[in-house]
């Protein structure tokens, strides 16, 4: 367990996170047409009886999306809640096609970012060694 684990989360480290992609990330979520078609392109959608928990425009949506929506806001509750979505729910494999062009694997790992930026981190990862974060 990271020391970072019973600190308030650093607002202000997260909102500096999202403003460097925030141009790019706001367009993809507004220009998302939830039409699902990248769903049937992703292997754990598909494997887990579509599951709409691992669609990959659920995962965006319930990941950085709210991330921007609440500008940064949110507390470490809602950081451990997102934490299987953006790693046990989605290997950044890029399998997942989209017509218009949305990054999902982009997105998560935007997510990602924000969650190791406070100290949140899957079990497999060591905290203090990047070099086991994948
Ligand atoms: S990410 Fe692309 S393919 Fe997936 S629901 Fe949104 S518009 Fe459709
Ligand atoms: S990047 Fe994530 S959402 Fe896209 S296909 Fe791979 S596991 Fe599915």
């Amino acid at each position: 367990m990271g020391a970072q684990q019973n600190q308030p989360v650093k607002t202000d480290q997260i909102k500096r996170l999202l403003k460097r992609q925030k141009g790019k990330m706001k367009l993809q979520l507004s220009h998302c047409a939830h039409c699902s078609l990248c769903a049937e392109s992703c292997f754990l959608f598909m494997a887990n009886d579509k599951e709409p928990e691992y669609m990959p425009s659920y995962k965006v949506i319930y990941s950085v999306g709210v991330l921007y929506k609440k500008r940064g806001k949110v507390d470490r509750a809602f950081l451990e809640k997102i934490k299987k979505i953006v790693w046990k729910n989605c290997v950044l494999c890029g399998r997942c096609y989209c017509p218009i062009g949305v990054d999902i694997p982009g997105m998560i790992a935007l997510a990602r970012s924000v969650c190791r930026s406070q100290g949140v981190h899957p079990d497999f990862e060591d905290p203090k060694n990047p070099e086991s974060w994948l």
